[in-house]
This record gives C-alpha cells, sequence and structure tokens, in this order.
C-alpha cells in the first residue's frame, strides 16, 4: 500500500470533531479514517473542503458521502480481519478504500463505467491490492464472487432484491440506506444460524440506487419491516 500521509492533521481533526464525537468507538473504523487520504477521492477543484463534514460531488451527478456516515456505516459492519465483503456504489472508491483496511477482500461494483474506472485506476495508485473493482448492476449483488460476510449498500435503495440475502454467509450482514428518493433509513439486517434480524439506525440522505431492484426496476422481494425500530 502506498499512502500519503500529507493533510494527516486535518484527518485527525476530521476524526476527531466530527466523527469520535459523534460516538464511532471502534478503533480499527478511527484509524482507517485517518489513514486513507480523503483528498486524492475528491475532484481536484474540491481538494480543500475534502475534509469537510459533508458529502462532495465527484461528477455524473453522484457523491462522495460524508466522512461521518463513511464511519458509521463502516462501523456498523462488524468486519472481521478475514471477512468478505461486497460494497455496491463504489463512486471515488474512498469508502472501499476504508473497507480495504479492515477486511480481506473487498469487491466493489459500480454502474456508471467512468466512475468505476477512475476508482479502479486511483486504488491501483495507491497500491491497494485487495480490492477488485467491477461494473454492472449492484442493486442485484454479485453472485460470481458470493458469499460475502457483510454487503454494504451506498446508494439509496427503494427496497432491497432476495439476492443478497442469498449472497450473505451466515453470521453476516447488510448495510443499507433504503426508503425514498430523497431521504432513507439506515437499515442494518442480520443473519445468524439461519436467524434473519433488523435494525434501524436513522435518517440518511443518499443519491439513487438504479437498477432492476434500485429506482426505476422492480420491487426487490425481501421487506423491511416499517414497523420495528430495533
Ligand atoms: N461509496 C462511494 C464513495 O466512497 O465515494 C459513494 C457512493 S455514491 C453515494 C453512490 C454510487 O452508487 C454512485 O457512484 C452511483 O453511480 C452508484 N450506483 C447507483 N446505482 C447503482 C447500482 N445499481 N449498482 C452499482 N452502483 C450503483
Amino acid at each position: 500500500m502506498n499512502l500519503p500521509q500529507e493533510r494527516y492533521t486535518e484527518r485527525e481533526e476530521m476524526v476527531k470533531m466530527q466523527i469520535a464525537s459523534r460516538g464511532v468507538v471502534d478503533p480499527r473504523v478511527l484509524t482507517a479514517m485517518l489513514e486513507i487520504p480523503r483528498h486524492l477521492f475528491v475532484p481536484e477543484n474540491l481538494s480543500s473542503s475534502a475534509y469537510d463534514d459533508r458529502p462532495l460531488p465527484i461528477g455524473h451527478e453522484q457523491t462522495i458521502s460524508q466522512p461521518y456516515i463513511v464511519a458509521v456505516m463502516t462501523e456498523l459492519l462488524e468486519l472481521k480481519r478475514n471477512s468478505r465483503v461486497l460494497e455496491i456504489g463504489t463512486g471515488s472508491g474512498y469508502q472501499a478504500a476504508i473497507l480495504s483496511l479492515l477486511a480481506e477482500e473487498v469487491i466493489t461494483i459500480e454502474r456508471i463505467p467512468d466512475v468505476a474506472d477512475s476508482a479502479e485506476r486511483l486504488l491501483k495508485k495507491l497500491d491497494i491490492t485487495n480490492i477488485t473493482v467491477i461494473t454492472g448492476d449492484g442493486s442485484l449483488g454479485y453472485s460470481p464472487r458470493a458469499q460475502y460476510d457483510s454487503i454494504l449498500v451506498t446508494a439509496g435503495a427503494p427496497s432491497l432484491s432476495c439476492a443478497l440475502i442469498k449472497q450473505l454467509s451466515d453470521d453476516a450482514r447488510i448495510v443499507a440506506p433504503v426508503g425514498g428518493r430523497e431521504v432513507q433509513e439506515l437499515v442494518v439486517i442480520e443473519k445468524k444460524d439461519g436467524v434473519i434480524r433488523e435494525f434501524k439506525h436513522g435518517a440518511v440522505c443518499f443519491v439513487p440506487l438504479i437498477g432492476r431492484y434500485g429506482w426505476g426496476g422492480i420491487e426487490g422481494c425481501y421487506h423491511i419491516d416499517s414497523k420495528k425500530n430495533n
């Protein structure tokens, strides 16, 4: 791995003021947020805002998520050193880079070829070797590399496909924003000993998941219990 140290103090400030202060406690997540140079994942003209407490545009009407949200979602996955993770929505590649420090293998899938290519080039330049970038419709998951110990959806889904549940190993988690086009609920689906449980983790705003089981597609057959809160 070839991670430049520049702007480290800005990352320390980000981790302290935006992430730890809001309750993210997993030391591995906090360290990963310190180590990955977020400013390399944003467009050059926005580099000075790279450590701001907000999402930023990355072109093609897509965004790199707010640092706090990246940290929360990563913590909710409860990754282990030997985890195999599927990320749906590569975007800039930043979230995948964070995951790569916590898991053994990251497969990340992006529907826009140009976006996938830029992320892949950057991850290669940083010499991060445990990430595979796939171009395609992640609303179906990615069956050729299943089963996954964790699936992270980083675009807002109207519903989830049962295929995602089928691609989970036992003792595994999905973290996904599910709900409306503008605002979603962060949902954690846990599969353990064949039993599925759901938790909700508050409101979030993601760009839409577009695809067969996303916006513009058909309804996924996995139904989130809207009455249950945790
Ligand atoms: N994780 C990203 C990062 O670290 O920069 C941010 C993801 S951005 C909020 C959402 C991404 O999901 C966009 O790049 C979008 O093109 C992608 N996307 C939307 N629908 C998708 C689908 N069905 N399959 C794969 N990617 C999708």
